[in-house]
């Protein structure tokens, strides 16, 4: 098979050789893959809008010896709302870092595609926070690093406290009793914790119901940094991740 059709989300794209660039993909079929895209820099390629950041294309691909190359690609979904505001781009450049970043190669996940789909179509109206920690969440859920919000994870007692402490290396949360000892946490409140019960349990398209005021928002943000970070440190995937989290204005 010389050529080959994919369902993709355009992650990165990088400047290569004269008017070439290689383009990171987000795959239906194939997960994330790095292809070429010949020739896109020419204002008169027809290639062009399809391999764009940010979009949702369908792409003809050419077996390559050393990598793949688009034969031809079609925009399906261009996302526009996102493109008109600073913010919207900074979090859609901030959710396909977080892709390409914790996925590995060549590994598919239909979750993870629809979940790029649904959380992209979101973005730019209204409720982006919102969108930004349930994306984080669900992410985290999908690769197996779902984290165990309903019981202490030391001594499984699962009493309604006000407060209690997220721990990164533990997986989950701990009761006031058992934090001493158990390393870096993020104290939360009760109302931020249910509120991450319920972006784990809902589905995207239903999110933007949910109200967060900032505090909790913050909170929120704080817990799910902490844990992407401890995956990331531990070599989930990449040795870039302190640009990812600590560089995000506007991200959430
Ligand atoms: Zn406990």
């Amino acid at each position: 098979m010389k050529e080959y059709m994919v369902d993709a989300f355009i992650l990165k794209s990088i400047r290569a050789m004269e008017a070439d660039r290689v383009i990171t993909l987000y795959t239906r079929q194939m997960g994330k893959i790095r292809v070429m895209a010949h020739g896109v820099e020419k204002p008169t390629s027809r290639k062009r809008g399809a391999v764009q950041p940010f979009s949702f294309s369908r792409l003809l691909l050419r077996r390559g010896r050393d990598l793949d190359s688009v034969a031809q690609g079609e925009g399906m979904e261009l996302f526009p709302v996102l493109r008109q505001s600073l913010g919207g781009l900074a979090k859609a450049s901030y959710l396909t870092e977080l892709v390409d970043a914790l996925t590995p190669d060549e590994d598919p996940n239909s979750g993870v595609f629809q979940l790029l789909l649904d959380t992209f179509r979101l973005l730019g109206c209204g409720f982006d926070s919102v969108a930004v920690r349930s994306f984080e969440m669900k992410m985290v859920s999908l690769l197996g690093y779902r984290p165990c919000l309903d019981s202490c994870v030391a001594c499984g007692s699962q009493e309604v406290m006000e407060r209690v402490y997220f721990v990164p290396a533990q997986g989950g949360i701990v009761c006031a009793g058992c934090r001493p000892g158990l390393g870096q946490a993020v104290e939360i409140s009760r109302g931020s914790l249910e509120n991450l019960k319920t972006l784990m349990r809902w589905e995207t398209g239903r999110i933007h119901q949910l109200k967060i005021a900032p505090p909790a928002d913050n909170e929120m943000k704080k817990v799910m940094r902490k844990f992407i970070e401890y995956h990331l440190e531990r070599g989930m995937k990449s040795l870039k991740f302190e640009d990812l989290l600590g560089n995000d204005q506007g991200a959430g």
